[in-house]
Parts: structure tokens; sequence; C-alpha cells
């Protein structure tokens, strides 16, 4: 039998909103009325104020990787056969800062990299990855 990954719940109340978003290949994230912060992953009220007004808003995908390292052992089967692979946070341009794996060589990666976002579809949601981009102009 081959190891599937594993994946989040889509009924979770904090997240769940975020991964249901995913299935459509949308990344969102939430802002604050009250404040602006800017919110992920989009829980249902702001870290920043307390505020519970937070617009919903969407990401294109596109950042930079502000740091990362390379997963090389792992206990579970699924992820010991993915290794070596990187994960890493990512600066999104529109501001939030996400955690997800970078795809490609993981001699590849550089802190300060454009990547873009590629999906992993699933039944029900689709993994975000990001994979290396050419830089803007
Ligand atoms: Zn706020």
């Amino acid at each position: 039998m081959t190891e599937t990954r594993p994946l989040p719940a889509l009924d979770e109340p904090d997240t769940g909103r975020f991964w249901q978003a995913t299935a459509g290949h949308r990344l969102v994230y939430r802002e604050c009325r009250a404040c602006g912060h800017v919110e992920f992953f989009p829980r249902r009220h702001c870290t920043e104020c307390g505020g519970m007004e937070l617009d919903e808003r969407e990401s294109a995908g596109d950042g930079v990787v502000y740091s990362y390292t390379v997963i090389r052992r792992h206990q579970h089967p699924y992820f010991r056969a993915r290794a070596p692979y990187t994960v890493g946070f990512v600066d999104l341009d529109e501001g939030p800062r996400i955690l997800a794996e970078i795809a490609g060589d993981p001699d590849g990666v550089r802190i300060g990299q454009r990547v873009a976002v590629e999906w992993e579809d699933h039944e029900e949601l689709a993994v975000p990855i990001f994979r290396s981009s050419p830089p803007v102009p």
C-alpha cells in the first residue's frame, strides 16, 4: 500500500475556511476592518486588536522565501518517501507569511528567491506548494 499525504480537517473552526478555498486553487487570508492587520491563517478574529470583522482577501500566490529547512528524515512513511524535501516560510506579496513545501532540488532553494504557488489536488482540497519563479523585472 502506498502511503498518502495526511490532510487537514475541513471543519476546523479557524483553519477550515482556508482549506475549503484551496479546492478552487484560492489562497485566502483575512484583513481586519478595524486596524488593517493581515491575518493568516484566516482566523475568525484579529490577533492584533481582537476585532471580529475581517474581510477575506485572496493572494495571487507569488512571494519570496523568508527562510527554509531541508527535511532529510521523517517518521511518517509518506514524508519519509519524499525526503529530502524543503519546507519554508514564504512571504506572499500581499503580506501573509505561509509555511509550505518548496518543490524542486533542495540545493536550489535560497532565501529571498521568488516563488509561485502550485497546487497538489486532493478530493476535497488542494495543498499549496511553492516553486521557484522568475524574478520580477
Ligand atoms: Zn485588528
